[in-house]
């Protein structure tokens, strides 16, 4: 038998399992999922490859099923698939380390968090859960590529872990958890498999729980919508998830021509770039007569929507479709127009139904509908009647927020132009001297309190008609001089003209051209059309973890 091996995890890898040993007291059943949805994804990818290449994979007759073992004597719980397997080197890869993006930041920001069970679920540490139950854990394995040898990895989730050469293991793989005292009654079967049952009922392949099979496989998005509970949807939703919130909206749409399309989609509740994790991944998976295309597909949705989790099913797309190239695929890109188009006007319905349950879902997912804005011009223009701004207009049944389509209807005759200003806050906002004339004329200007915000109102540029510029730009000036009556008492021209050239002269280096205006303010003078103050919130913006 085959040399054995000793290999150390990442550093990073080796403090998120510090974290994930430790902190999971209450959810630590967890593990059990994890490792299902493991089983699953691997026996998918042997499917797939069935399916798609002419060439045979290892012990092609053995059924796609996830065997589990409960062994109260030994205290040992074993879970074994048929799947894709892994070689020494996916091992070491795939085991090795935790790959998602900045996990460093990650740890940082859970360290102060008193919420880390509910972040680390909604994170998902897949396969290192199992060291939250386990003081040893054995994988044998085998890769489903013809000639494949077999290996034993071995670990006790401390800093180091073995690789040894194994005899007789057949494709796929199998993981023994030795438990640990503490986590003892995961060796019992109905414990067991109470939590398949609350976890896992919607793989796709069956569950055997010493020998019998425990999963019910029921592919919602294939089934009449009045026939599915709230419940199921909720389950549902955080098997594709793997998280435990309830999804905040649910989108079901069919349709048979020009495309054949079953899908379902969720809105989570929360995301989790916000406490500094890199870019989620996309969230929607592309299925062919309930054959799993791909999981988190790229191009299905345009990246902004990446928050989006659901499942897409289309008879149309053939099953070897290249799964690298998906996003230049024609026919996705059609899909893609269709679904995008549906979700927006579902969430424009939503909106007017209920609106503060709206606002709430756009303070939460706001910043990628941002993004989508400045990113996404097919729909540009749907986006942006999706933001939400504070406004100087007050109305006590408001629910505080205000959209450019809301502005539009409020807007003054002769009015042709969106007004924005920037403060740090309200009271700012309310006391500056730009704002001040507008208030006088009872004109609403959206209060804009971040940075990014300005960045992207100047990118929308246009709402419809009407240009969205700043209180401060000489459209700005030029509107209010227009609606401004004549005052009574003012200087001689002669006395202006000579004000105006000492101005020129004393400031020629701060200013190029000074004027009078009929703005009705309190402060002597202000500043407009300048391009300092929001080039510095610009560069400000651009500073590291400002966005
Ligand atoms: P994720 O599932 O999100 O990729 P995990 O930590 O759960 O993260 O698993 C890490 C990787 O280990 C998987 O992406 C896969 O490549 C590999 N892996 C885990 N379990 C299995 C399994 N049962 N069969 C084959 N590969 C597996
Ligand atoms: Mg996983």
């Amino acid at each position: 038998i085959g040399l054995s091996e000793n290999l150390s995890f990442q550093t990073e890898t080796q403090k998120i399992l510090q974290i994930v040993a430790q902190s999971l007291y209450t959810e630590k059943e967890v593990f059990i999922r994890e490792l299902i949805s493991n089983a699953s994804d691997a026996i998918e990818k042997v499917r797939h490859t069935q399916l798609t290449n002419a060439s045979s994979i290892e012990d092609s007759s053995i059924p796609f099923e996830i065997k589990i073992s409960t062994d109260d004597e030994k205290k040992t719980l074993i879970i074994q698939d048929s799947g894709i397997g892994m070689t020494r080197d996916e091992m070491i890869k795939n085991l090795g380390k935790i790959g998602y993006s900045g996990s460093g930041d990650f740890i940082k920001n859970l360290g102060e968090n008193p919420d880390k069970a509910s972040i680390i679920g909604q994170f998902g540490v897949g396969f290192y859960s199992c060291f939250m139950v386990g003081h040893t854990v054995k994988i044998y394995t085998k890769s489903a590529l013809p000639g494949s040898k077999g290996y034993l990895w071995e670990s006790h989730g401390t800093g180091n872990y073995s690789i040894t050469e194994a005899e007789g293991v057949s494709r796929g793989t199998k993981i023994i958890i030795h438990l640990k005292p503490s986590s003892f009654e995961y060796s019992k079967m109905t414990v067991v498999e109470n939590i398949i049952k609350k976890y896992s009922n919607f793989v796709g392949f069956p569950i055997l729980l010493n020998g019998s099979t425990v999963n019910t496989i029921r592919p919602l998005w294939t089934l009449n919508k009045n026939s599915i509970t709230d419940d199921e949807h909720k389950e549902f939703y955080q098997f594709l998830s793997k998280s435990y919130d309830t999804p905040s909206y649910k989108i079901s749409f069919s349709a048979d021509t020009p495309l054949s399309i079953r899908s379902l989609f969720y809105i989570p509740s929360q995301h989790m770039e916000k406490y500094g994790m890199g870019k989620m991944e996309p969230g929607v998976s592309l299925f062919s007569r309930k054959v799993l295309i791909q999981q988190k597909a790229k191009g299905i949705l345009p990246e902004w929507m990446r928050f989006v989790r659901g499942v897409v099913d289309s008879e149309d797309i053939p099953l070897n479709v290249s799964r690298e190239h998906l996003q230049d695929n024609g026919l996705i890109q059609r899909l893609s127009s269709v679904l995008v188009k549906r979700i927006l006007r579902h969430l424009k319905e939503e909106s007017t139904k209920d609106p503060i349950k709206f606002n709430k879902f756009m303070e939460e997912f706001g910043g990628f509908f941002k993004e989508g804005v400045i990113t996404d011009f097919n729909w540009k223009d749907e986006i942006a009647k999706l933001l939400r701004f504070e406004s100087s207009y007050k109305d006590s049944s408001s629910t505080g927020v205000v959209s450019l389509d809301e502005y539009v209807a409020r807007m003054k005759p002769n009015q042709n132009e969106i007004y924005f200003l920037s403060a740090p806050n309200r009271s700012v906002a309310e006391s500056s001297p730009y704002y001040e004339p507008f208030q006088l004329k009872n004109i609403e200007v959206i209060f804009l309190f971040n940075s990014v915000d300005e960045f992207v109102l100047s990118n929308i540029g246009y709402f419809g008609e009407k240009r969205i510029v700043s209180v401060e730009s000489k459209e700005a000036e030029e509107f209010l001089n227009l609606n401004q009556e004549k005052r009574s008492e003012t200087l001689s021209e002669d006395e202006i003209n000579k004000f105006l050239s000492w101005v020129d002269t004393t400031a020629s280096d701060k200013v190029s051209q000074s004027k009078t205006t009929n703005r009705s303010i309190s402060s002597p003078a202000i500043i407009i059309d300048h391009e300092s103050a929001s080039f510095r919130r610009m560069l400000k913006m651009m500073e590291p973890g400002k966005h």
